[in-house]
């Protein structure tokens, strides 16, 4: 193990977390994820979905890792999936990206949201259902959470999958 992940585990453990080790096959190494210990032992569900953003040294835009946590902290179904905020539509970088927008409910927020997704993302990929995940707030600016959007290369076949965990930590590895 790499001197800098050792640190970094024990600097998440320091802050009374749990440091759980992850495959991300986008920064292509393992990354340190802190989650907070008593959400997952409170949990009412078998397997608790996390989304993880961060992003690397490399010119790579930060990136979610979804994965779920058992009580018992084993990881399962990590992927790597690209991501964006509701924030960043007022970013000049991001205004300039060609996007699409859809149309999908929003379970949390109780109603349909607009996602002017970047078509790069829907694009450039090479699997048939590419999973997108938006990260925003509520209509009244509360209560940050994940959806996560599974389109086909139309931008159609929307399933979705809400993750109410989300950990947002831009330390490049
Ligand atoms: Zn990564
Ligand atoms: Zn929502």
């Amino acid at each position: 193990m790499s001197k800098l992940i050792s640190e970094r585990i024990k600097k998440v453990e320091s802050e009374g977390k749990k440091a759980i080790l992850i495959d991300c096959e986008r920064c292509n190494r393992k990354v340190v994820v802190p989650v907070s210990k008593t959400s997952i032992i409170e949990s009412k569900t078998k397997y608790l979905p996390i989304a993880y953003i961060h992003k690397n040294s490399r010119k790579d835009n930060p990136h979610c890792l979804l994965f779920e946590l058992d009580r018992d902290f084993k990881v399962q179904l990590s992927k790597a999936v690209d991501c964006f905020f509701s924030t960043q539509k007022e970013d000049k970088d991001f205004q300039k990206l060609v996007k699409r927008d859809v149309y999908i409910y929003c379970e949390r927020c109780g109603e349909t949201i607009t996602i002017p997704i970047p078509e790069y993302m829907v694009k450039d990929s090479l699997i048939p259902k590419t999973p997108i995940s938006f990260v925003h707030n509520n209509k009244f600016g509360l209560d940050q959470h994940c959806l996560v959007a599974y389109l086909d290369s139309n931008f159609g076949d929307r399933d979705t999958r809400l993750i109410n965990m989300i950990i947002i930590d831009l330390f490049s590895y």
